[in-house]
C-alpha cells in the first residue's frame, strides 16, 4: 500500500520524489499519547512517507526498562496498527548490545537512496542529552534532526549543543533540504504525558485510560504490567 505522502503525490500525478523517512526512537515503556500524537503531527507537518517508531533494546543512557523488549514492542505495534503513516522498526531489539542510535541510522541509511531524506525525531529532553550519545557528532551526517517541544521538560541545552544549533539550525522545518545535516524545531500539541507518570499511576493502582491507546491498555491489563513498582 502506498504511504500517505506517496499516495498524495500519485493523486496529484507527480513523479515519485525522494523518500522522506522519520525515525522516532524511545524506550516506549510504555508508548503513550504524547509519543503517538507527536509522531502523527510531525508526519503530517513534514509530509513524511513514513515515520518509524524504533524501540530501544538496552538504552545506554538510562535505567533498564521495566518491561521486557518483547512487551514494549508488542505495545508499540498495537498502538500503530492501522495508522497508515506510522510503523515500527524492531532492528534494535535484535542486537545483543546497547542500542546506539548511530548504528541504527547507519543501517537505515544504507537501505535508503542517497537522496532520500532521513529525519531523526527527538523530544527536547532527549536532544539536550545528545552530547552523551555514542559518536553523537556523526549523527547529522546521516539525518536531519527534528526536535519536539516537550511541555514537561525544563532542561537547558549544554554548550556543545548551543554551538551546533548556531551552525546547523534552520527555522522552518519544512524547508530542510538535502538528505541530512540540519536541525529544526517542531511545535505540536503539547501533551505533558510521560511513561514515568503512567508507570507510577499503574503502580498505585490507578487508571491510565486515555493516556495510552485502548489496545495498549488492554495489553497492559492482560499481562498485568507495571503493577506494584515504578
Ligand atoms: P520516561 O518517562 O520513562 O523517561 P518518556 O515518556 O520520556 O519515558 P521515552 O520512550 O523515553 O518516553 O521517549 C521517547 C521519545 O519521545 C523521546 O525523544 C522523548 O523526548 C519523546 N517524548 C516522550 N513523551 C513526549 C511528550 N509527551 N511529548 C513530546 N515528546 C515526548
Amino acid at each position: 500500500m502506498a504511504s500517505c505522502a506517496a499516495r498524495s503525490r500519485a493523486e496529484l500525478n507527480q513523479a515519485p520524489a525522494v523518500r522522506r523517512v522519520g525515525i522516532f526512537g524511545g524506550t516506549f515503556d510504555p508508548v503513550h499519547i504524547g509519543h503517538l500524537r507527536s509522531a502523527l503531527e510531525v508526519t503530517e507537518l513534514m509530509g513524511l512517507d513514513e515515520l518509524r517508531l524504533l524501540p530501544n533494546a538496552r538504552p545506554p543512557h538510562r535505567d533498564t526498562p521495566q518491561v521486557d523488549a518483547q512487551a514494549r514492542l508488542a505495545m508499540v505495534q498495537s498502538a500503530v496498527s492501522g495508522v497508515e503513516c506510522l510503523s515500527v522498526d524492531a532492528r534494535e531489539l535484535g542486537r545483543d548490545k546497547p542500542s546506539y542510535t548511530i548504528d541504527s541510522l547507519e543501517s537505515i541509511r544504507a537501505e535508503l537512496g542517497g537522496d532520500d531524506q532521513l529525519f531523526l525525531v527527538l523530544g527536547w529532553d532527549a536532544f539536550c542529552g545528545l552530547p552523551g550519545w555514542h559518536r553523537w557528532e556523526e549523527l547529522l551526517q546521516h539525518c536531519h534532526i527534528l526536535v519536539l517541544q516537550r511541555p514537561d521538560a525544563d532542561v537547558e541545552p549544554p554548550d556543545e549543543l548551543r554551538n551546533l544549533l548556531a551552525a546547523r539550525s534552520q527555522s522552518d522545518p519544512t524547508a530542510m533540504s538535502g538528505p541530512a545535516g540540519h536541525i529544526s524545531f517542531v511545535w505540536q500539541t503539547p501533551l505533558a504525558v510521560s511513561a514515568t507518570q503512567i508507570r507510577q499511576l499503574l503502580a498505585s493502582g490507578k487508571s491510565v485510560r486515555f493516556l495510552v491507546p485502548d489496545a495498549v491498555l488492554a495489553y497492559i491489563e492482560a499481562h498485568d504490567l507495571y503493577r506494584g513498582s515504578n
